[in-house]
């Protein structure tokens, strides 16, 4: 594939992942919040996601700035990287939809917050982060350069890293037996297969 036609993708696609969250994002502003955890962290977290998923792809597709990184990916693997991305955002979007009120962009337990465990949480308990993984993987399919393509996966994972325990201990002390049997029937990112 062209490089110009894998940039204007991946940009078509981080945009339809945007509007995707824009009708959860209003609602959620109408629901008061009752506890958050470590907000200042959290938003620096968030803040390096968007970082590597969106400036830094940025700056690639739009300067020669990172040209020196660049290499080359045969048009498959950039065909891989676009089935990811419609995963991913259709994914992205399942999550939203099924945790609706319950859903926060940081680490929050909100007025009346009910445990989902339907839809897309009935056999994972984290489909919003592999939504993002899997974009993450996208975008290292589809960007053939060193920073622009790795920096999502990257962000990605430090994020995961430092939020994951404390989110799942904040639903526990929330939610009690109710999240430590959810626990034990689901996974964190991808499904049981057999
Ligand atoms: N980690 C989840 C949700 C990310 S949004 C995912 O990847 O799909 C983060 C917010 O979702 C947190 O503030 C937390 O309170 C809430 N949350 C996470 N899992 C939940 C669940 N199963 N039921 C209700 N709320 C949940």
């Amino acid at each position: 594939m062209h490089v110009l036609n894998a940039k204007v993708i991946f940009t078509i696609g981080i945009v339809l992942w945007f509007i995707i969250r824009i009708p959860y994002q209003r609602e959620q502003q109408s629901n008061n919040i009752v506890n958050e955890l470590q907000s200042t962290e959290d938003r620096i977290i968030r803040f390096f996601v968007i970082a590597g998923i969106l400036f830094i792809p940025l700056i690639y597709i739009l300067s020669p700035w990172l040209n020196f990184a660049n290499y080359y990916l045969p048009i498959w693997v950039n065909g891989l990287g676009v089935v990811t991305f419609v995963v991913s955002l259709w994914l992205f979007w399942r999550a939203h939809d099924d945790l609706g009120k319950n859903w926060s962009p940081t680490l929050q337990i909100r007025e009346g917050h009910t445990l989902t465990t339907n839809g897309v949480y009935r056999s994972i308990r984290h489909p919003m982060y592999t939504s993002v993984l899997l974009l993450g993987i996208a975008q290292a399919l589809l960007l053939p350069n060193w920073l622009a393509g790795l920096a999502g996966l990257v962000s990605f994972s430090i994020a995961y890293a430092t939020r994951i325990d404390q989110e799942e201990q904040m639903l526990l002390e929330q939610f009690g037996d109710d999240y430590s049997a959810y626990k034990k029937n689901t996974k964190r990112l991808f499904p049981h297969l057999f």
